[in-house]
């Protein structure tokens, strides 16, 4: 079911493992959108490509570009897009691999190897688009997203982001869906990245900007959890988080969603998480609360992890508490133990 919502404009991002193989359920909540709405399409690089070009930044490995392409190419087959402009940006990670030495640092080149993997998905993504008849443009976040220099996990300037965030206005006027690429950011002529995970930020930070509606995150799972559904068997999905909620969550260590992206829609835009196969949406983040605790966890060394508890401040049964909040605990576990203790403290608590 795709939400009515009143507001004319939407972020949307889709995550790398949700339209690596195809894109064409994404495609169809985009049309579906563009029906009575302005939206601006957020992309993660195709999944296992940023793990992909960061070995290739550390090894050089050049047959790691052909997988790559391949990759890429693969999904482009598939959906009849034109690999023409790909191949130009393939070509040019090539010559930037060859001249590590024109950067300042290590963490400045990986970056700008890091950010073909968002530009090629971008580039499909458009061309897709327009194969549907949908006027559309890759935007590269190099020139909106303006950054500080920390190469690897970059600090946002707002103020000069918010200047250039016209661009995607006009678009938007003229009728055209920009497709922006998610976790890249620049500072001078450098190119930053956000963090891993950081499309889930550039999405809000726009979405902010932007003053959308909604910020709609759509990836291979409905939402956020009760706990990992990967670990608990009986995990529920929450159909509402407050912004307060999911940022203590995360700092917890969930990752649903990326640390810092509450922050820029916190108090002002809903966030709207939801699986991309189905175009199923599960959870909403806004004022709401969940009402139910949120189980995450963390893995602190090789001996250690940290469980903790969203939503309570008590539990009743014996753990060495590790941290506490106003409304959050936090206790230590062996590694071995972490997923048995999981499923078992979840059990007790919603039992
Ligand atoms: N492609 C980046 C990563 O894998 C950013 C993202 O997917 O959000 O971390
Ligand atoms: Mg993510």
């Amino acid at each position: 079911m795709i939400y009515k919502l009143s507001n004319k404009r939407i972020v949307v991002k889709f995550g790398g493992s949700s339209i690596g193989n195809s894109f064409k359920e994404a495609l169809q909540l985009v049309l579906k959108l563009y029906e009575g709405n302005e939206v601006v399409v957020v992309l993660s690089a195709l999944k296992g490509v940023t793990d992909a070009l960061l070995y290739l930044a550390e090894s050089k490995d050049e047959s790691t570009i052909e997988e790559i392409a391949e990759k890429h190419e693969r999904l482009a087959n598939k959906s009849g897009i034109d690999l023409n402009s790909a191949e130009i940006l393939l070509a040019e990670l090539e010559q930037v691999l060859r001249n590590e030495k024109n950067f300042p640092n290590k963490k400045a080149f990986i970056d700008h190897i890091l950010s073909f993997g968002e530009r090629l998905s971008v580039n499909l993504f458009v061309n897709a688009l327009k194969n549907l008849g949908i006027e559309s443009e890759a935007v590269d976040a190099f020139h909106i997203i303006r950054t500080d220099n920390s190469f690897g996990n970059a600090k946002v300037d707002f103020s000069e982001t918010a200047k250039r965030v016209k661009v995607l206005e006009d678009l938007l006027k003229q009728n055209k869906v920009p497709v922006v690429t998610g976790f890249l950011g620049g500072y001078k002529s450098f190119r930053t990245t956000l963090g891993r995970g950081g499309s889930d930020y550039t999405a809000t930070i726009l979405g902010s900007l932007l003053e959308a509606r909604a910020v709609l995150i759509m990836s291979d799972v409905k939402g956020i959890y009760t706990a990992d559904p990967k670990i608990v068997r009986d995990a529920k999905l929450l159909p509402f988080a407050s912004y307060e909620e999911v940022l203590t969550a995360s700092m917890l260590g969930m990752k649903a969603l990326h640390e810092r992206a509450i922050e820029p829609v916190k108090g002002k835009i809903p966030i709207i998480l939801g699986k991309t196969n189905n175009r199923r949406l599960g959870t909403l983040i806004s004022k709401i609360n969940a009402g139910m605790p949120i189980l995450t966890y963390k893995i602190i060394n090789e001996n250690f992890a940290s469980i903790g508890i969203v939503g309570v401040n008590e539990v009743n049964f014996n753990a060495q508490i590790y941290k506490r909040g106003r409304n959050w605990i936090c206790f230590l576990v062996r590694r071995e133990e972490l997923e048995n203790t999981l499923n078992a403290v979840h059990e007790v608590i919603f039992q």
